[in-house]
């Protein structure tokens, strides 16, 4: 038993108040060492001291005032422990009714129903009362002792219950602090999970996205091929089209505006591929399926799904054309680009996403080398080209480290007196295998690959070593000027007009014993670039020629611009001067065309008397052509045109080399065009 300092309250219900008396007596006498003897009698053994218990008494008389006494004590918080109920009670209810009221509030109260031996047997009560664990019966007339320890006992027993219901409430309070500490951990992990899976869902947007456009990146097409190439081969009515884009001239766009605006077409470029696919008419009724995607730089690919033929993606590439041509608005300026489009069509000899991608790639190339701004659709044979272009390049490598070069040297006379007035230096190429390369085969390559820059540079070079070491042998004729082709790269090679002063000095040359050669298109390509350069060269007293005029995209208005001196009149309107009647009206009219501008006029292929005599007629000033002169080797050049007199000074009769006598033979005294057809 252990001591409590505070007193066990008890309720008396009886409405005899002598019993009340007994009680209180009973139980106010309730010193320890009264029941010691006792306990230690039931118990076995001496019990610690409980001097300090006490039990505080209360009284009603009736049921309903009982019921009222516990109402008050729980609401003052010190309720009763124990109630001693009276069974008989008149005229107010009975114990047992007395109870169950009681209990139907506070069912915690440990009841003693006090009753004599005619009273409610065991059973009914139980019938009667819920709680009965807390209800015990004293048979009346009562022992002291028997009171005492029904005190005690239910004064321990409260106390243990108290203590386990304080523990069992500070079990629960710890349950409901772990509940919520789970709630808010489980709370969190699921913040954590669902953070987790937006970054996994961003990280995955990220490895099969492009950042700057948001299409399908290298990895992601590639997949996508891949897969279609599969199920194209499991399944043989499945067609399929990879198309290749590239913005043309997309470097210079992005040099000269920056890459600020680069990144803003090129965000508009894919925005309108895709608004394109979307929107397609073609597309839409075919039920074809599309994926658009950036592989890097300025090149994006697209995959045309469940295609009904290979036309569609010829259809799809000529709309896509249409739309990516129009002018973009970026930062407030109007950009004009074109896109070069290489299509392939699936067929099973493809197995790898990046065999169609390089055939796609090449057949783009082949676009680009039309001119870019069209589509082209993929053949075998580009691949045999490319083949042919590789090891060209290669070559051409080769070339420059072994000296293969040498330069040809053609006459430009005068039409008036046949004098030699110029010379037109052309490369040759030696292969050491492959023989004599002629430069249309070899030049575009040149240009494409940048090697033309270097070759380029040897040409001028031995050009004009070879211009300085003719005028200073002393020999009988010397060319006026020695011209130059200049191609469209070198043209737009920083650092050019440096290059040309410094192999002026070099050579010993004058500015105006230089021409250079131009064409029309490659002026027109970037007028303001070119215009920069010419005037830049102009400056050093260069002459300037615009070569095979009225081949390509003249502009009247650039032609007085560019400060022209000469104009070189292309060899197929000479060609063509005796097959109708228009060619020799619009040769006579560039001749015109030339004399108003101030410019001398050169004729090129002249390859037949009548066609001089018609170009003398016409007033043309210069020609040069096989008639008076193929490209010759230096040696050849120097013994037969500079160590011999002008062609209009010799004679058949007195031929000096096999060039003169067969052109004295064309231009014996009595056949030279006569001076009044000349100027
Ligand atoms: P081009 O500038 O129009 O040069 C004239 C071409 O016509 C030369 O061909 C020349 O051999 C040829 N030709 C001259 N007279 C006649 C004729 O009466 N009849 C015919 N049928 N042809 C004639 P070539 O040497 O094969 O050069 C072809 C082109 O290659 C040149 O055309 C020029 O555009 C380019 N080229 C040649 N050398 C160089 C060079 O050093 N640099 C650059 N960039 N291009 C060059
Ligand atoms: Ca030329
Ligand atoms: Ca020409």
């Amino acid at each position: 038993m252990t001591t409590t300092s505070t007193p066990t309250r008890i309720l008396i219900v009886d409405d005899n108040a002598a019993i009340h008396a007994d009680f209180r007596k009973v139980l106010a006498t309730s010193r320890i060492d009264r029941l010691a003897d006792d306990e230690q009698f039931l118990f076995g053994e001496p019990q610690a001291c409980a001097d300090s218990l006490e039990f505080e008494i209360d009284s009603a008389f009736q049921g309903e005032e009982g019921l009222e006494k516990v109402r008050q004590a729980n609401s003052s918080g010190r309720p009763y422990t124990i109630a001693f109920v009276d069974v008989r009670m008149p005229p107010g209810w009975d114990g047992i009714e007395t109870i169950s009221r009681i209990w139907a509030e506070y069912p915690r109260l440990q009841v003693v129903i006090c009753t004599a031996y005619s009273d409610y047997s065991w059973h009914e009560i139980c019938e009667r009362l819920t709680h009965r664990q807390n209800l015990l019966i004293l048979k009346k007339p009562f022992d002291a002792i028997e009171v005492m320890q029904l005190a005690y006992a239910l004064t321990e027993k409260a106390r243990l219950a108290d203590e386990v219901a304080q523990h069992v409430e500070c079990l629960e309070q710890r349950i409901q602090e772990r509940t919520l500490e789970l709630q808010r951990s489980n709370h969190e992990l699921q913040s954590q999970v669902v953070q987790r899976e937006q970054a996994e869902s961003h990280l995955h947007h990220l490895a099969f996205h492009d950042t700057l456009t948001g299409l399908a990146n290298r990895q992601s097409l590639q997949n996508n091929l891949q897969a279609s190439i599969e199920m194209a081969r499991a399944n043989s009515t499945e067609k399929f089209a990879v198309m290749f884009v590239d913005v043309d001239r997309f470097k210079s766009i992005n040099d000269g505006l920056g890459h600020e605006v680069g990144d803003e077409l090129l965000r508009a470029f894919s925005s309108r591929i895709e608004k394109s696919l979307r929107l397609d008419d073609l597309m839409n009724s075919a039920g074809t399926d599309a994926l658009a995607g950036r592989l890097g730089g300025d090149e994006f690919v697209i995959i045309l799904k469940r295609l009904r033929d290979s036309f569609d993606a010829v259809r799809v590439a000529e709309r896509l054309l249409r739309i990516l041509d129009r002018p973009y608005q970026i930062q407030g300026q109007t950009i004009h680009i074109s896109p070069s489009i290489g299509v392939v069509n699936f067929d099973p000899s493809y197995q790898l996403a990046s065999e169609m991608l390089r055939d796609a790639d090449t057949a783009m190339y082949e676009a680009k080398l039309k001119g870019g701004d069209s589509f082209v659709v993929f053949e075998p044979s580009m691949q045999t080209a490319i083949q042919v272009r590789l090891s060209m390049e290669h070559d051409l490598r080769q070339a420059i480290i072994t000296n293969q070069f040498w330069l040809a040297y053609q006459p430009i006379w005068s039409v008036q007196d046949l004098s030699l007035q110029g010379v037109e230096a052309l490369i040759r190429w030696n292969h050491p295998e492959k023989g004599m390369i002629r430069p249309d085969q070899f030049i575009p390559i040149a240009e494409q690959t940048k090697l033309i820059v270097p070759i380029g540079e040897w040409v001028l070079r031995e050009s004009c070593t070879q211009f300085g070491k003719w005028k200073r042998a002393g020999l009988a004729q010397t060319p006026k000027y020695i011209s130059v082709n200049l191609s469209r790269v070198q043209l737009m090679q920083p650092g050019l007009v440096d290059v040309v002063d410094a192999i002026l000095k070099e050579s010993q040359m004058l500015g105006p014993e230089l021409q250079f050669e131009v064409t029309e298109s490659m002026i027109m390509e970037d007028p303001r670039q070119a215009c920069a350069v010419i005037s830049q060269l102009k400056s050093l007293g260069i002459r300037l020629a615009i070569d095979d005029f009225g081949t390509g995209h003249s502009s009247l208005a650039c032609l007085h611009e560019f400060q022209l001196d000469v104009l070189k009149i292309d060899r197929s309107f000479v060609k063509q001067m005796n097959e109708g009647t228009t060619h020799p009206a619009l040769l006579n009219a560039i001749v015109r065309l030339a004399e108003n501008l101030g410019l001398e006029c050169v004729a090129e292929g002249v390859e037949e008397r009548d066609q001089l005599d018609q170009l003398g007629v016409m007033g043309c000033h210069r020609v040069q052509g096989y008639l008076l002169g193929k490209p010759k080797s230096n040696a050849d050049f120097v013994s037969e045109y500079l160590m011999a007199p002008c062609l209009s000074q010799s004679t058949a009769s007195e031929p000096t080399n096999q060039a003169i006598s067969s052109a004295s033979m064309v231009f014996d005294a009595s056949t030279t065009p006569s001076a009044s057809l000349h100027r």
